[in-house]
């Protein structure tokens, strides 16, 4: 498990990581150059920074290669990005992610070494073209602690694919219960049996692996 994070950057893109994993109770440190932006995150995140994440002499006295995921969220200058990536590498960071502004950037940052590589409209775009796509009958019946039942209808894109294809019998977090094809409910379920255009897969369990699987379709 992850649980030790730094975040090169405090845009907004950076700034909404470090609140997120500080909400997830994970430890943040927010690096900015720049002492303003390093000010607005101070009353969000516990260990805020300033300093120039291209100087390979501030990276080793913050220790930053004992980080499980350092995140750069440089954007918009190119170069800045890409020699912060370099420099971490160097440093011995085990995961550096970056988040790129296109195609060109996202391949200069693979070369120099980058873990992950993120281009967040491009990945919100096929997010929200598959919200759109959604198949859930309902949202969800919660049943507390995150458990959630949902309903899912098999479209065309999952037409004649089985169980085992959609990893759908060895998931630790949540369970496929039965299938509802027509008048009758499939509660014997293996990994060779066939989706069909309008099952009703029951699912249960953690919302967020279900969403997580969701994703993957
Ligand atoms: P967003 O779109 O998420 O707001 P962006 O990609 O447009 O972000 P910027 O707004 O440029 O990115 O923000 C990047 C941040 O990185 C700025 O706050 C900037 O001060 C900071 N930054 C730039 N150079 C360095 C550096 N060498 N070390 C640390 N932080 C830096
Ligand atoms: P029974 O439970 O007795 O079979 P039913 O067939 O009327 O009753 P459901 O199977 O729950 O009830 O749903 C009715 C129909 O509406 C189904 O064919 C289902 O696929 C369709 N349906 C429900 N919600 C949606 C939706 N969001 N989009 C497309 N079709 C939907």
């Amino acid at each position: 498990m992850n649980n030790q994070f730094a975040v090169i950057g405090l845009g907004l893109f950076g700034s909404a990581l470090c609140e997120e994993l500080q909400l997830q109770n994970a430890e943040v440190l927010a690096i900015d150059i720049d002492e303003s932006k390093t000010r607005q995150i101070a009353t969000l995140c516990n260990h805020v920074i300033v300093a120039d994440a291209t100087d390979e002499a501030t990276v080793a006295e913050l220790g930053l290669a004992n980080f499980d995921i350092v995140f750069v969220a440089i954007g918009d200058n190119l170069e800045t990005s890409i020699l912060t990536t370099l420099v971490l590498k160097e440093a011995g960071v085990k995961k550096v992610w970056v988040k790129a502004r296109d195609k060109f950037h996202a391949k200069i940052l693979q070369k120099v070494g980058a873990d992950k590589v993120i281009n967040p409209e491009w990945d919100m775009g096929r997010r929200v073209a598959q919200s759109m796509l959604d198949n859930r009958l309902f949202d969800y019946l919660e049943l507390g602690h995150e458990m959630v039942l949902t309903e899912f209808v098999i479209g065309l894109q999952q037409n004649g694919r089985t169980l085992a294809d959609l990893n759908l019998l060895q998931q630790n977090d949540f369970q496929l219960l039965a299938i509802k094809r027509g008048e009758v409910l499939h509660n014997v379920l293996t990994g060779k049996m066939e989706l069909q255009l309008g099952d009703i897969l029951i699912l249960a369990g953690n919302k967020h692996a279900i969403d997580h699987w969701l994703d993957t379709l």
